[in-house]
C-alpha cells in the first residue's frame, strides 16, 4: 500500500492544478493510474503509516513464563524441554528392536 503522506501529496498537487497527472506520478513515484484514481475520487485518501507508529507485539516483548517442565523462566514454548522430549523419544525408538533384526 502507498504511504499516506504520498497519497496526501498527490491530492495536494492535484488541487494546485499546476502539474499534469503524468508529472505528479513521476515526481512522487506512483503510477499514473493511481494519480487518476485519486483525482477522480475513485481512490480515497488512505495509505500506510510508518511502521514505528504501529503497535508491534513480538514474542520477546512478553514476559517469560515459568516452564512447568524444567521450572526455568523461559519464553514459551520451552526450547530446553522440547529438546529433552525429542531426545527421549529418539532413545525410545532406538530401544525398540526392529522386527527384521529380531527375526
Ligand atoms: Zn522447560
Amino acid at each position: 500500500m502507498l504511504p499516506l503522506v504520498v497519497v496526501q501529496e498527490v491530492r495536494q498537487l492535484l488541487d494546485e492544478k499546476v502539474l499534469s497527472h503524468r508529472k505528479i506520478a513521476n515526481i512522487l513515484g506512483v503510477s499514473r493510474g493511481t494519480v487518476g484514481a485519486i483525482a477522480s475520487g475513485r481512490r480515497g485518501i488512505y495509505g500506510s503509516v510508518p511502521s514505528s507508529e504501529e503497535p508491534t507485539l513480538c514474542c520477546f516483548e512478553m514476559p517469560p513464563e515459568r516452564c512447568p517442565g524444567c521450572g526455568s523462566r523461559v519464553y514459551m514454548p520451552c526450547v530446553l524441554c522440547s529438546a529433552r522430549a525429542y531426545q527421549q523419544r529418539r532413545k525410545q525408538w532406538q530401544n525398540i528392536p526392529s522386527p527384521r533384526r529380531v527375526a
